[in-house]
């Protein structure tokens, strides 16, 4: 059967089965597209019908979480553990908490993960976890008892060698830290069990930066690789949370300008360049709303219930870092119209299929989220080392280690797509590349 009917029939079927699952069949269509090449290449994978095992997750745990607020009333959210494929190691991949987490978002999540993992070739599967839960606006207290109840069904699934939850959005070391206090009193202390710990329970140094630091790495790698750099680039990032902050830090550190980032209220455009530490301390430390931002730094304009896609101004650089499809057809229209020059994903799946395509026809580099963000998981998996080896290592040995790992990814995805001959499609190449190590995985360790 020709590749392309094979993915054609398939794509059929999962839509199909599937159908109420939007962000799921997304992940997948973006998917089958972007390998249709490499199985050419590679009958057997077709003859064997792997993506057929591959689409369908090892393990989906679903689950209940009852917790009490702190009015003694009764509450209930739904919990997820998506075990999705082991081929290359312990399932491994985040956890989040948000209102519109369901099992499609999970899936897409979950999906995504398994071949960014591969990708950062340290030995570790795909899988994603979460809730509906909102953490927005609960006490602390409430934010424990829910952690607590949601671990206590976790712990049956997860473990060192097995399943490594990390954090995600909504999921930071405030949470893990209540998430690691359960699993230990229910399993005793096991620092490798989850990564993304506060530093006093095993935490790895860097771990906090990893995500936001690795999207501008791949960045300047990409600039690099053309003999430019990202001196004076102007550059705009959507979201404020903890990969925005540290994309925006290690840009400003490399030279770039960058005019601005958002929350789920608005967004700010600083014509002198976000200042990261106030930033920082309205957004981790106070936990405030964004416009908080321009009572202090008055030359900034803020912008209420926009996204920041649709700002009109001109610039090089947009790292969407927040959150899926934020970026649709005609917030494309507007990045093409601004000049942007790069999209690089700090966010899982920010950009739509729709917009994915107009970017590509206008030449546009786009980096996908499971190359471009994978610094996170990399250092989760230097994480586990150092638990491993019961050792800490430097902030720099982990954020040369990083920087080594976002150059071995690019370079990879770079020499993928020239080999299959879309040079500069970053999709095609983080998907082949990715897959191509998961496939043989699976091959040779035959049905399983
Ligand atoms: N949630 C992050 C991601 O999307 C990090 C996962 C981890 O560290 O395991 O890759």
């Amino acid at each position: 059967m020709l590749t392309k009917d094979y993915l054609t029939n398939l794509f059929r079927d999962v839509e199909t089965k599937y159908a109420y699952q939007v962000e799921f069949i997304q992940a997948i269509e973006e998917f089958f597209n972007a390998i249709q090449p490499f199985l050419e290449k590679n009958p057997i994978y077709v003859e064997k019908d792997l993506l057929r095992q591959l689409i369908i997750p090892e393990r989906l745990i679903e689950f209940r979480v009852p917790w009490m607020d702190d009015s003694g009333k009764w509450c209930v959210n739904t919990g997820y553990r998506v075990q999705y494929n082991s081929a290359l190691g312990p399932y491994k991949g985040g956890l989040r908490f948000h209102p519109t987490v369901n099992q499609s978002i999970m899936k897409f999540l979950a999906f995504e993960q398994i071949f960014k993992n591969s990708l950062t070739d340290l030995g570790i599967g795909g899988g994603k976890g979460g809730s509906d839960f909102d953490p927005k606006g609960k006490s602390d207290a409430e934010i424990m008892r829910f952690c607590q109840s949601f671990m206590q069904e976790l712990q049956k699934y997860i473990g060192p060698s097995e399943d490594i939850p990390a954090g995600d959005i909504g999921v930071s070391s405030r949470e893990i830290g209540y998430l690691f206090g359960e699993y230990k009193r229910l399993n005793n202390y096991q620092s490798g069990t989850i990564t993304g710990k506060p530093l006093l329970l095993g935490g790895s140094l860097a771990r906090t930066e990893a995500t936001g630091y690795g999207v501008v790495y791949f960045v300047n790698h990409l600039l690099e690789s053309r003999g430019d750099s990202l001196k004076d680039k102007r550059v705009i990032v959507s979201g404020s949370g903890n990969v925005a902050i540290y994309a925006i830090k290690k840009a400003q550190e490399l030279g770039a300008m960058v005019l601005g980032c958002s929350d789920s209220s608005g967004y700010v455009i600083d014509p002198d360049g976000i200042d990261v530490d106030l930033l920082q301390d309205i957004k981790e430390v106070k936990r405030e709303r964004l416009s908080e931002y321009v009572k202090v730094r008055t030359q900034a304009s803020y912008t209420s219930e926009k996204f920041i896609w649709e700002e009109v101004t001109e610039y090089d650089i947009a790292l969407p870092c927040a959150t899926q499809n934020e970026i649709g057809e005609l917030e494309a229209k507007q990045l093409i119209d601004n000049g942007v020059s790069i999209v690089a994903e700090g966010a899982n799946m920010p950009v739509n299929l729709k917009a994915l395509e107009l970017l590509m026809e206008n030449n546009i580099i786009y980096c996908p989220g499971k190359a471009a963000n994978a610094g996170g998981v990399a250092v989760s998996a230097l994480e586990m080392a150092q638990n491993a080896g019961r050792l800490s290592w430097t902030f720099e040995q982990v954020d040369i280690e990083l920087n080594h790992i976002m150059k071995q990814i690019f370079d990879t995805c770079q020499t993928t797509a020239k080999t299959y001959s879309y040079e500069n499609d970053f999709v095609t190449g983080a998907n082949i590349a990715g897959f191509e190590r998961v496939a043989k995985a699976m091959l040779i360790q035959g049905l399983v």
